[in-house]
């Protein structure tokens, strides 16, 4: 929602995200358990009202008014809640599918990762912040370098990674 589409009085004047680490379920259903994803959504609302009341006052001390509670006022609601119910105006998601999952660099994990031309197929290339690239990281940066190799291969040019000349 652009900033236009806020009636007036609502119009935001900051918007910030948090994101943090989701434990898996202890059991993860099969995907005909179609109540799963709202037990999850409901598990992140339960964590970002717990992280509103005790972390983010830390970063935004006025958010905390002088009796110690939260000033809920601070987040808009176009359908004017009252107290802690206005958390119910923000977006929050829980990533569960499996393409939403995070790409992660345990170590020595880099040894798993293919080259954008190393599928086994003469006319397949693959890209994503997953693949073999000199930053081998779950970032944009990965993703971006992942994406030019790939555009290079593609291309008929040679594939390079750091170790081997660091002007690819
Ligand atoms: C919560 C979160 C916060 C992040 N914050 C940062 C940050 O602050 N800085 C940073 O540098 N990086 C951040 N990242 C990492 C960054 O977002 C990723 O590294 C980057 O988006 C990866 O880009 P990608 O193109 O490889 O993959 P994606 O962005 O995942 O794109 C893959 C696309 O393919 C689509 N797709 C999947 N399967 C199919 C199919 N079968 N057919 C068609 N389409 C399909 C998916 O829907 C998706 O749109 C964050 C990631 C997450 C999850």
């Amino acid at each position: 929602m652009t900033k236009r589409n806020f009636p007036e009085g609502y119009e935001p004047k900051n918007v910030a995200y948090y994101c943090g680490v989701l434990q898996d379920a202890s059991v993860i259903p099969p995907a005909t358990n179609h109540n799963f994803p709202h037990q999850e959504e409901n598990r992140v609302k339960e964590g970002l009202v717990s992280y509103v009341k005790n972390d983010l006052p830390a970063l935004f001390p006025a958010l905390k008014k002088s009796d110690g509670t939260i000033d809920w006022n601070c987040m808009i609601d176009l359908e004017n809640r009252q107290g802690e119910e206005r958390i119910n105006s923000q977006y929050w998601r829980a990533n569960i599918d499996p393409t939403e999952r995070y790409t992660l660099t345990n170590v020595n994990s880099s040894i798993h990762r293919i080259r954008t031309n190393e599928t086994g197929f003469d006319n397949l290339y693959i890209t994503g912040d997953w693949i073999q690239t000199n930053f081998n990281y779950g970032c944009i940066e990965c993703c971006v370098m992942a994406g030019m190799m790939t555009a290079r291969a593609v291309s008929g040019e040679e594939i390079l990674i750091v170790g081997e000349n660091d002007n690819w």
